[in-house]
């Protein structure tokens, strides 16, 4: 397995504010560019009082944060960046209280940054269909609420998930099990003709006219492997979600849990190549 990048390589690659916005500037625009107002190509220069460069020619600006999560934000540029580092050198994620501690910003920003960032590696990871490889697990969990066990506890959140086994997750915050709130997402992440495995809930029985192989677990009658069909690695999942969930933010709203599950997800994807965790995010801006 490759190297992880630790914090002494942190600090070396990105020692100043300065060298993370010619981070942003180069691997968003390039060394060198055609100016988008002039059209003459060249090496823009930075600007001394603004965090922008400015075309040779004509003097026009760019400003590399613009369309990025640090867009508009006070917080030195750094310190996003080190956020961003935190995040992929954490198994069960980064609370606000900790941002706040690790960066010595108020918890208000603190939270802010987390929020951005948990978007932002949703937006890096994406949603590729699944299927084509052996087995795909789908199931539900529920999230929150007042109940400590049991389905369908007061003020409980449904969460969605599917996953390829050895491959990639997608999960949905959804409003219900019913099978036309589940199924939709199914056909509309899961290539036809993959097999599907599931506990035997009734929301899956016709998987089969959908064009599925779809192989059920009994587990009401303690049934949890039938050859190749069992869902182990999405209730893997919803442990370590849960554990993150109660661990590390102790509650996540409706409203914010998807930001939370896009966390999981980016970090459960990459799983098998830690390496990558922080250097896709570092790679990743949205196009200018
Ligand atoms: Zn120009």
């Amino acid at each position: 397995m490759a190297k992880t990048f630790n914090i002494q390589d942190f600090f070396k690659r990105f020692p100043t504010d300065d060298s993370c916005l010619e981070h942003l500037m180069a691997t968003r625009y390039g060394e060198s560019l055609d100016c988008p107002k002039c059209d003459k190509h060249g090496r823009f220069a930075r600007l001394k009082k603004l965090p922008a460069y400015s075309c040779p020619s004509c003097g026009h600006h760019i400003h590399p944060m613009a369309g990025t999560p640090f867009e508009r934000s006070r917080t030195p540029l750094q310190k996003w960046f080190y956020a961003m580092y935190l995040f992929t050198t954490t198994r069960n994620g980064v609370s606000a209280k900790e941002l706040q501690r690790q960066l010595g910003v108020t918890y208000k920003c603190a939270w802010r940054i987390g929020h951005e960032i948990r978007k932002y590696m949703g937006f890096v990871d994406g949603d590729a269909p699944l299927g084509g490889k052996p087995i795909v697990e789908v199931d539900e969990a529920f999230v929150g609420g007042h109940k400590k066990r049991g389905f369908g506890g007061k003020g409980k959140t449904v969460v969605f998930g599917m996953v390829e086994r050895e491959g990639e997750i997608i999960t949905r915050v959804v409003p219900g099990r019913h099978e036309f709130v589940l199924v939709p997402h199914i056909l509309e992440n899961v290539y036809p003709g993959t097999r599907i495995a599931t506990d035997e809930l009734r929301s899956y029985s016709k998987l089969p006219e959908e064009g599925y192989l779809h192989g059920t677990v009994n587990h009401s009658r303690k049934e949890y492997v039938r050859g190749p069909v069992h869902t182990n690695t999405i209730e893997g999942f919803w442990s370590w979600m849960k554990r993150q969930i109660s661990g590390t933010h102790v509650w996540a709203s409706k409203k914010h849990l998807p930001k939370y599950l896009a966390e999981m997800e980016y970090r459960f994807n990459l799983r098998k190549r830690p390496e990558l965790m922080f250097e896709l995010l570092l790679q990743a801006f949205p196009k200018p």
